[in-house]
């Protein structure tokens, strides 16, 4: 398993727009995997392998590249930065955070709080309260200074070093370079052999404020069938009732059926449950209530498209702390890498 390349990908900065160093190391990847390689007008990665025959079947890969960050809004007269969340954050988890500021002429190491008293002289109502997103603030420690280095629209990343667990891996971004990381190891996987469909594996942008890059990258696409890859919630820990839990850690990858975007085509859901069996990949079938994903936006291009979703449990979603299971990433690949040969 390539863990470095996860690595790399997850401790690599890209917030909504700004996904450009992302797609660089992407691009590095992907030498000599692919038959063509472009980059469209909202700055997604479409990497195409030609399929056999005139007017093969077209099978799309989404894989978003970005992650959910800041974006700097204002610099006060002090020179404390603040800033505006793309993507959707829980206030509870930025206390105290320690975060880049990614700048055009380099990255400033700096820490992120919420206005406001600490503990020693804060009131009883202080304490209960939970700050919103736009009342935290950055401090470089540069003072006035930092207006000269840092511009509105400068992105702000959460700096947190990727970890191995055991058979967990934990990173602040597996939201969702682990789809990156499918993409590059799945047309590494079909290997040289020409496959009867042509496949689009997708590199996305701006998934996280409403699957834009998704959209564009799909029209002109048009696919027959879309996967879109995604990691789902893994709620198998204390304090959420099972039925909520959506995955089990450990048990394969998750077959993706209905979340608040699409309802997945039944007839590649059961076919991909049948090569799943057959080939004793494990997995698990996945539902969400609300939240959504790019598989949404291939089935309603054009003409429309039949999809289904292929993704990972992970804990601890949107928080620097997101974990996965190897075993279930592997088990993602290897049906990626089935399916896109079995067709
Ligand atoms: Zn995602």
């Amino acid at each position: 398993m390539n863990i470095e390349l996860l690595k790399a990908l997850c401790e690599t900065p890209g917030v909504p727009g700004n996904e450009e160093g992302v797609r660089d190391l992407i691009l590095g990847e992907v030498e000599g995997l692919f038959d063509e390689v472009r980059v469209d007008p909202m700055g997604s990665l479409h990497c195409v392998r030609k399929g056999k025959g005139k007017d093969p079947e077209r099978i799309m890969l989404l894989c978003h590249m970005d992650e959910i960050g800041f974006l700097v809004s204002h610099i006060s007269e002090k020179g404390f930065l603040y800033l505006q969340p793309v993507g959707g954050f829980d206030p509870r988890n930025l206390f105290s955070r320690r975060v880049r500021v990614c700048t055009d002429e380099g990255e400033l190491k700096a820490v992120m709080n919420p206005a406001g008293r600490p503990v020693h002289i804060a009131s009883a109502e202080d304490r209960k309260r939970i700050p919103e997103p736009h009342e935290f603030y950055v401090d470089t420690g540069l003072g006035e200074a930092a207006a000269d280095k840092v511009k509105v629209g400068d992105m702000v990343v959460m700096d947190e070093p990727f970890l191995e667990m055991g058979e967990k891996l934990v990173s602040k971004a597996l939201d969702n370079r682990v789809a990156c990381w499918l993409g590059i190891e799945a047309a590494r996987g079909l290997g040289k052999a020409k496959t009867k469909s042509e496949i689009h594996v997708v590199f996305t942008t701006q998934e996280e404020v409403g699957l834009r890059g998704a959209r564009t990258a799909s029209y002109s696409v048009k696919p027959d069938i879309g996967i879109g890859i995604d990691t789902t919630l893994a709620c198998d820990t204390p304090g959420v009732p099972e039925q909520d839990r959506t995955t089990v850690q450990g048990k394969g990858f998750g077959l993706h059926i209905r979340d608040g975007s699409f309802i997945a085509d039944k007839a590649l859901v059961a076919e991909v449950a049948a090569l799943a069996e057959k080939k004793k990949i494990p997995f698990q079938r996945t539902m969400l209530r609300s939240g959504g994903q790019d598989g949404a936006a291939a089935q309603q291009a054009a003409a429309g498209a039949r999809v289904f979703g292929i993704v990972v449990g992970t804990r601890y979603i949107h928080t620097v702390t997101e974990m996965v299971d190897r075993n279930d990433l592997q088990a993602a690949l290897d049906i990626l890498v089935a399916f896109l040969k079995s067709r």
